[in-house]
């Protein structure tokens, strides 16, 4: 057992690292200023430009197989990365990206959707939750129905993650409703096969969207995966997300805590740096533990993946904590920065409100703890099993 990062892991670190500090950081005013003004927070042309910039180094498609064009740099390097890249809230991704369920579709699927979404030239999303089926994806009530060689769709999605620009939605739908989780498919829709999209706000600088299908036809061919096997393909989509999210509550983590860290030792009251106070120092001391052991977690997580194991439970761990760890952070960090952290002139309020998320989406904290405590209760885990 090696508990440093390799020669090679080192590398891509430090070229991130690099990257975020010459190529985003220094966007931050402006993205503030964009959000505050109700823009965008990155112009697509900026986005595409720093992507190509990105490519230059090496980082595109980086989960990305290499028969597509891209560099698949593994889920440790891919944990690295992300806790490099959430350094900054500048809203950056790598280019030559597709979801992971594209990947099953046939080879006309892949054509048409997979290698445009690779190459940034079409939007996808992924549509399972409902107004009434968030955790509980069992209630799912969307419909498919077959008639002739098209399948009738009918229903509504919700909080679906860039469901606004997205080309096409990957979708759930019930075909079979007495078979349960084994009676629902995945239709790949074409937006302009007539389904429409409503923006929703959140207390977050962007808004996932609502989907309405009314009668929406759909092709036989446009089933992702077999017919009845949409929640297998669900299940995998989110559960990829898990530990990304502990990865980048790291990342994040890390830039606010160094920020506290640099504050408390300017800021006098009392005719002394509340550095000097211990009330501060604690503060410090709990978040530097909280942040160090969210990243064992989320490295286990990426590692057991690589090492081709079942990282379910780990992931869960590295999600919920990592998730709860970022809240923890930066409440504390807005704290140590006592009025200032409260406003619009610092960054701190917006990642407060970013981090909030991480608590609810890709299986809420309720979830990762049910889903944790049964696979123990019910021995699919033992303690102490990983290490
Ligand atoms: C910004 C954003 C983006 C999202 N993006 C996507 C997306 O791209 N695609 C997609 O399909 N979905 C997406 N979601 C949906 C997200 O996954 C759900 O919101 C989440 O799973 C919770 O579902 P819910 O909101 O219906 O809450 P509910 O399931 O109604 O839960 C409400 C509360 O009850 C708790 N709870 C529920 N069941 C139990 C239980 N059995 N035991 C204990 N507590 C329980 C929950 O933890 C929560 O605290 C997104 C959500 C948001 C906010």
């Amino acid at each position: 057992m090696h508990l440093r990062l390799t020669e090679e892991q080192k590398m891509v670190q430090q070229t991130i690292r690099k990257f975020v500090e010459k190529e985003l950081i220094p966007l931050e005013n402006d993205v503030l200023k964009n959000e505050r003004e109700g823009r965008p927070s990155i112009s697509n042309e900026k986005l595409k430009e720093l992507q190509l910039k990105a490519k230059e180094a090496g980082f595109w498609g980086i989960n990305t197989p290499e028969e597509y064009g891209g560099v698949d740099l593994g889920q440790m390097m891919m944990a690295i990365v992300f806790m490099e890249i959430s350094k900054t809230f500048v809203p950056f991704f790598f280019g030559g990206s597709a979801d992971n369920i594209l990947y099953y579709g046939n080879e006309e699927q892949k054509e048409k959707y997979l290698i445009p979404t690779i190459n940034g030239d079409k939007k996808s999303c992924f549509a399972m939750t409902e107004p009434g089926a968030g955790s509980d994806t069992r209630n799912i009530k969307m419909t498919a129905v077959k008639d002739g060689n098209e399948w009738v769709l009918n229903g509504e999605k919700t909080f679906i993650t860039g469901g606004n620009e997205a080309d096409f939605v990957m979708v759930i739908a019930v075909t079979d409703k007495d078979k349960g989780p084994e009676g629902v498919t995945c239709f790949i829709v074409d937006r302009d096969m007539g389904w429409e999209s409503e923006y929703i706000h959140t207390m977050g600088e962007w808004g996932p969207a609502s989907l309405f299908f009314d009668n929406v036809r759909v092709p036989e061919e446009n089933i992702l995966g077999e017919v009845n096997g949409g929640y297998k393909l669900g299940l995998e989509w989110i559960g990829f997300a898990r530990w990304v999210v502990g990865a980048r509550a790291v990342g994040a983590a890390e830039r606010l805590l160094q920020m506290a860290i640099d504050y408390s030792k300017e800021r006098e009251t009392f005719g002394k740096p509340i550095a000097d106070r211990q009330a501060i120092q604690w503060q410090i001391a709990d978040s530097a533990v909280e942040i160090e052991a969210a990243k064992w977690l989320v490295l286990n997580a990426a590692y057991t993946l690589d090492a081709g194991e079942d990282n379910r439970h780990l992931a869960s761990m590295a999600k919920l904590y990592g998730s709860n760890m970022g809240n923890n952070v930066v409440d504390r960090v807005l704290q140590i920065h006592g009025g200032m952290g409260y406003t619009r002139e610092l960054p701190i309020e917006r990642w407060y409100r970013e981090a909030r998320l991480w608590r609810i989406y890709d299986g809420t904290d309720e979830i990762q703890r049910l889903i944790i405590s049964r696979n123990l209760l019910k021995g699919h885990v033992k303690v102490g099993q990983f290490i």
